[in-house]
């Protein structure tokens, strides 16, 4: 990028981050079917180092600090994520919350700590550590045995769901019950919902995000074809969230929570949904820093922003085209989008769903439908709970009252 571009781009106005996502390990005991890190398009994780090491990890937190700095910030999330981030070891965390303690936490910044890990090689001595530094813990499990263990196995097929479900056994006790912050379900279409939801609630998990996999218009999802209309995935949704509400709503749904959210006007509070820009990024364990890590799954290179916390600031990163596309709301949506009813809370779905080799990022999401169709049965399930005037105009953001 030339120097006079770079100056331009700094002079505008940039929405800082407050989420930071440190990729401590590039590589994971598990190799899941799906993992989008390892076995979907983007194969660059070869060449990253296998851990974050100290000098990347005080590099990433002067740059946070300095940005926050110039941002008149004090709050900010940091989460580790892998590969799988306990894959160090105890002494490699302990190094990381030593390095964030002294260069953030000691200078008055309030961190928000998480993991987000396949829990696998937890033990005490992690789990105590974690306890000292309060780092909330995040795990996967996509429902009972046989259908987690249909894809989430390790590099000889072996199943893991019995250790996660014996790790998450401890992770719901005293005394780390309080880091237990939920469970990430990715979507089976073919899988009972109802059986799906049981099993979770059996942990008592805090918040369940369900996941709509990772694919996109080229690379369609377990049980699409292409040009067919099917909502499989809006109809598990659907009944996933009839039998949530009966129970009353127990744990927060992180996709059901948004949309009603989104549907009493407030803001979603998820990146996935809604119109509100990301304020997310990634640092890999090299310092390369990079926009949604997730959209590795759509093709090579993807995340890159050929950005590094050696070389570039948190500014200049805010400032790069591909960060702003994902803090552009409406402007950067789709034509079909930009027409659609429910855009106001759908926003377009997922960036990495929306992707095709043919037009980019300038698609609906290959969920649309399902889209749609949750969401409609939310609202219209929160317009005969609550006051409909709550809920009763969102549908017209785009001057429209019903869905093309
Ligand atoms: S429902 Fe479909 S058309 Fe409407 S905003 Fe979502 S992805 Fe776009």
């Amino acid at each position: 990028m030339s120097s006079s571009a770079l100056i331009e781009i700094r002079e505008q106005s940039v929405i800082p981050f407050h989420t930071y996502l440190w990729k401590i390990a590039s590589r994971c005991n598990l190799n899941c079917s799906y993992c989008y890190v390892y076995n979907r398009a983007d194969q660059r994780w070869r060449q990253q180092p296998h851990f974050m090491s100290e000098q990347t990890a005080r590099q990433t937190a002067l740059r946070v600090r300095e940005h926050l700095e110039a941002h008149k910030k004090e709050d900010l999330g940091i989460t580790f994520h892998g590969g799988e981030p306990m894959l160090g070891g105890v002494n490699h965390l302990q190094m990381l919350l030593e390095v964030i303690d002294q260069e953030l936490i000691s200078q008055g910044f309030k961190v928000r700590l998480a993991m987000q890990t396949n829990l696998t090689l937890f033990t005490e001595e992690i789990g105590d550590l974690l306890l000292k530094y309060n780092v909330c813990v995040g795990t996967s499990l996509d429902g009972p045995p046989e259908l987690n263990d249909l894809f989430r196995i390790d590099h000889q097929g072996r199943p893991s769901s019995a250790a996660v479900e014996h790790n998450l056994q401890k992770l719901r006790m005293p005394p780390y019950q309080k880091l237990f912050a939920g469970i990430l379900c990715v979507i089976n279409p073919f899988s009972s919902p109802i059986r799906v939801l049981d099993h979770l609630l059996r942990f008592s998990p805090p918040g369940i995000d369900f996941l709509l996999p990772l694919n996109n218009h080229d690379d369609l999802p377990l049980g699409k074809v292409k040009d067919k209309d099917s909502t499989a995935y809006g109809d598990w949704l659907i009944r996933t969230f009839d039998h949530w509400w009966e129970l009353g709503a127990p744990s927060e749904i992180r996709i059901f929570n948004s949309i009603l959210r989104l549907c009493c006007g407030m803001s979603s509070g998820f990146e996935s949904l809604g119109l509100d820009p990301v304020d997310l990024v990634v640092v890999e364990t090299n310092g390369d820093i990079e926009g949604v890590d997730s959209l590795k799954a759509a093709y090579e290179g993807a995340t890159c922003l050929s950005c590094n916390v050696f070389e570039n600031d948190f500014d200049t990163v805010a400032s790069h085209e591909m960060v702003r596309f994902r803090q552009n709301g409406l402007n950067e949506l789709c034509q079909t989008c930009c027409r659609c009813p429910v855009v106001k809370i759908c926003g377009g779905g997922y960036i990495p769903h929306r992707y095709s080799a043919a037009r980019g990022f300038d698609n609906p999401s290959v969920y649309c439908r399902d889209l749609e169709k949750i969401i409609r049965h939310i609202h219209a399930t929160l317009k005969t709970t609550i006051n409909s005037a709550t809920c009763g105009d969102v549908f017209d953001v785009a001057g429209h009252s019903s869905a093309s």
